[in-house]
């Protein structure tokens, strides 16, 4: 059965779209969790271990990362939670990412409760992460590499939106505004 305390929420949307920070207003508005992949990542590379360092060249060329690395992460994370209130940035980013969550989910009887999909025209997403690079010290906030992450996006991510399209699951919204009408915006599809 599935518990109703538990809350998960999957945060779609291109590289740039502004999902961290809005995922990271509505985790902290509702006491839930949020699980930015990217963030792990990134820590494992800064500290250097051995994680890190197989994966870094893979960031650096704003590829994805192998899908077994992510499912063994987030597996990791789930474990330990009794309630799960989570909200997902970043992942999952595959199929085989998101048929791996359905089975964790399934587990630990939390089902996905909304898939906000965070809609930004292409050429803003680029000036975006532009912007950003000049301030994040991300070595892919760089013009090619933005390039290369909305390709691999489209490509490999992209078919996430029919995945749960075809359960109902999508909320699309307008990332196109203030951060806090875009807020306003998510939480009127999140409800
Ligand atoms: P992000 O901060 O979400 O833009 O992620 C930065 C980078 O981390 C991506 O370009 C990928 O190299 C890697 N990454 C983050 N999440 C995932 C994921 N779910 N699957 C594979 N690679 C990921």
């Amino acid at each position: 059965m599935p518990n109703p305390s538990h809350q998960v929420i999957i945060f779609l949307g291109p590289p740039g779209a502004g999902k961290g920070t809005q995922a990271e207003r509505l985790a902290s508005d509702h006491s839930l969790l949020k699980i930015s992949t990217g963030d792990i990542l990134r820590d494992h590379v800064t500290r250097g271990t051995e994680l890190g360092l197989q994966i870094r060249p893979i960031l650096d060329a704003g590829q994805l990362v192998p899908d077994d690395v992510l499912i063994a992460l987030i597996r990791d994370r789930l474990a330990s939670m009794e309630k799960v209130r989570v909200i997902f940035d970043g992942f999952p980013r595959t199929t085989a990412q998101a048929r791996e969550l359905d089975v964790l989910l399934e587990e630990l009887g939390a089902p996905i409760n909304a898939v906000p999909l965070l809609e930004v025209p292409d050429e803003q997403l680029i000036a975006r992460i532009v912007e950003r690079g000049k301030t994040s010290g991300r070595s892919d906030d760089t013009e090619a590499v933005a390039r290369e992450r909305q390709q691999v996006y489209r490509e490999q991510t992209q078919p996430l939106i029919d995945y749960y399209s075809a359960r109902g699951q999508v909320r699309p919204v307008d990332g196109v505004g203030s951060m806090d009408a875009v807020y306003g915006r998510i939480l009127d599809a999140v409800k």
